[in-house]
């Protein structure tokens, strides 16, 4: 039996700012990901700080937060069988020097931190990045 899971991806700023929006979701689609809802709005640096909790603290903190608040980023709720894995797969290494042929990133990304594409990394953070960007009613099928 097929067990559909969701996960939560964002089209960074750089990727906007480089008009591939089309050419990402077609990537989504074309690996079948069925897209649940999208949306694209501008977070403020307080916002990137919440959604980016986990790496506070961290050397690029301040950095990645001020950048992904820089101009508009488009995210989207993704449905697939295995979405989670699959979809770090298509997004390729969070360092573009190190994304394998085919992948999001390395043909997007610029570097470590402009790197075109975010996709949760587990169940848990799966669950608070979509309620984090969705309302119940958007999600629902
Ligand atoms: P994401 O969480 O955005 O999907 P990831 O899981 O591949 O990416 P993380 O380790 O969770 O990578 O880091 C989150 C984001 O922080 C990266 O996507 C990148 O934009 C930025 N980042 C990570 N490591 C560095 C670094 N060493 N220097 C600058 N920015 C970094
Ligand atoms: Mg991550």
């Amino acid at each position: 039996m097929k067990t559909l899971q969701r996960t939560f991806t964002i089209i960074k700023p750089d990727a906007v700012r480089k008009n591939a929006i089309g050419d990402i979701i077609e990537q989504f689609e074309k690996n079948g990901f069925h897209i649940l809802c999208l949306k694209m709005l501008e977070i403020s640096k307080h916002q990137a700080e919440q959604f980016y909790a986990v790496h506070a603290g961290k050397s690029f903190f301040d950095s990645l937060t001020g950048f992904m608040s820089s101009g508009p980023i488009v995210v989207l709720a993704l449905e697939k069988e295995n979405a989670i894995a699959d979809l770090r797969k298509l997004m390729g290494a969070t360092n573009p020097a190190q994304a394998e042929e085919g992948t999001i990133r390395k043909k997007w990304a610029t570097n470590i931190e402009h790197n075109a594409i975010h996709g949760s990394d587990g169940d848990d953070t799966a669950r608070f990045e979509l309620s984090y960007f969705f309302a119940g009613y958007e999600l629902a099928q």
